[in-house]
């Protein structure tokens, strides 16, 4: 009998990209995907562990998972990614229902694993240490989206930042063969991807030998079938002018930027151990600005972090109104394992953080429906990637600053890259019409 796998996402783009390795494992080996966890065979969850709230959904997941297993005792259910690594064997105690737990850097070690379950044994575990070798390369992605590829350059992370658990669970820096990432990218152009999309933790640090960032870019821009080459995260203090030149000079490379500010005070800067000053990164910002006008940058940025002060908090406020995003993550600061701000009083009262985050959001909206009204009129080039929650025949797709763009248009056009004339605006898209083919 076919079984059936379901997976479930929690976290970010690594962890959904790990999640399209898994599906290819599991595909190889027979598995079909199934649409929710009352039909599959093999429930997996794959974890976040970033912010406290992210942990807390996996417990109480598994709540759930733990009634739905008693009325199906053949079901398996695994556990992987952040949280794994971090909980490890305490994943089993008093959780007998788990079968099976591996981390970040184990997705290969999964035919093994259900192997050995399938010979009877329990609970296992699968996990690497820091400075392991993380398995680059998979046999088979099962992608999620048929035009847009995932590529992992990196994994890991050094800069160890205060508030974050990243670099305890995904273990140190280590770059990936750009031979392999090439040719990775080669293939996906031949099956007809036509956006590929760099992940790592910190992706300007990528370096091979003599090989870097800029490097890796300006050799991706080469193959043909790519049309547009985007990345994510940057780190402000990583990104050189190497980099930031190749932006107005490169042109598959998106007009778009996700340069993570967290805070817009000095002083909370330093606690968090970020590298960079607010004026370095307002620096950069404008670098960017005059070398391509119309980047779109966007942001992460944490509110509450100990000791921040309601003029630190303008700080950030004022970075947010200066720069304009065209996007931001905003999340309350919460304590995480290991970490070094854990030694620090989390002294901003929760009440606190939801006023600032709050008030952050509703300008950040503010912010986003100005930047869209003003894209009224333009026409983008647009490719069309699903159909539009909007409704029937409604299509929706990303501009290069990387909008999403919903219009009226045939099925036939997913996948193809459209004129489209923007006719209005909201905080969070742009409404249209195709203009030309
Ligand atoms: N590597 C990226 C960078 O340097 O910005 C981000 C990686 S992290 C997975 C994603 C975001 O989660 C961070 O940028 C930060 O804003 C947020 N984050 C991390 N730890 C947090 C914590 N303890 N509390 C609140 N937000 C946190
Ligand atoms: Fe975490 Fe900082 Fe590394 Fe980003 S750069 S993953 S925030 S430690």
């Amino acid at each position: 009998m076919d079984k059936k796998y379901y997976i479930e996402t929690y976290g970010c783009q690594m962890n959904a990209h790990d999640s399209e390795k898994i599906a290819g494992i599991l595909s190889r080996l027979g598995y079909s995907p199934s649409a929710d966890e009352f039909d599959a065979d093999l429930v997996l969850l794959n974890t976040c562990s970033v912010r406290e709230k992210a942990a807390h959904k996996i417990f109480t997941r598994l709540g759930q998972l733990k009634k739905l297993k008693t009325g199906k005792p053949g079901m398996a259910i695994g556990v992987c990614g952040c949280l794994a690594q971090q909980e490890k064997e305490l994943f089993f105690k008093g959780r007998p229902y788990v079968d099976m737990v591996f981390g970040p850097k184990n997705v290969s070690d999964l035919p093994s694993l259900l192997e050995q379950m399938e010979n009877g044994r329990k609970q296992l575990l699968a996990l690497s240490g820091p400075r392991q070798e993380p398995t680059f390369e998979v046999d088979t992605v099962l992608r999620n989206a048929p035009f847009k590829a995932y590529i992992t350059i990196m994994e890991g992370c050094d800069k160890f930042c205060t508030f974050c658990v990243v670099p305890f669970l995904r273990g140190r820096e280590i770059s990936r063969d750009p031979h392999s990432i090439l040719e990775e990218a080669r293939r996906c152009a031949e099956e007809g991807f036509v956006e590929i999309c760099l992940l790592g933790q910190n992706v300007n640090s990528y370096r091979y030998d003599h090989f870097d960032f800029a490097d890796l870019l300006i050799s991706l821009h080469e193959i043909p079938g790519i049309r547009r080459l985007r990345y994510t995260s940057p780190h402000p203090s990583d990104i050189n002018p190497k980099v930031m030149d190749l932006y107005g000079s490169l042109p598959k490379l998106c007009n778009n930027l996700h340069l993570p500010l967290q805070a817009g005070s000095n002083e909370v800067l330093k606690r968090m151990k970020r590298d960079y000053s607010r004026e370095d990164y307002l620096a950069k910002v404008e670098y960017l600005r005059q070398r391509c006008p119309d980047i779109a940058l966007s942001s992460d940025i944490i509110v509450g972090f100990p000791g921040e002060t309601r003029e630190d908090f303008a700080r950030t406020m004022d970075i947010v109104r200066q720069v304009e995003y065209s996007g931001i993550f905003s999340f309350k600061y919460s304590q995480r394992p290991f970490t070094t701000a854990l030694k620090m009083e989390d002294d901003v009262p929760e009440e606190e953080k939801s006023d600032r985050l709050a008030e952050l959001q509703q300008s950040q909206r503010e912010i986003q429906l100005r930047l869209n009204k003003r894209m009224i009129g333009a026409s983008q080039e647009v490719l069309v990637e699903s159909h539009s929650r909007k409704g029937d025949a409604m299509l929706s797709g990303r501009t290069g600053c990387n909008r999403v763009v919903n219009f009226q248009g045939s099925d036939d056009l997913l996948g193809k890259f459209v004129q489209v004339q923007i006719t209005d605006a909201g905080p969070n898209s742009l409404q249209g019409h195709i203009c030309s083919l």
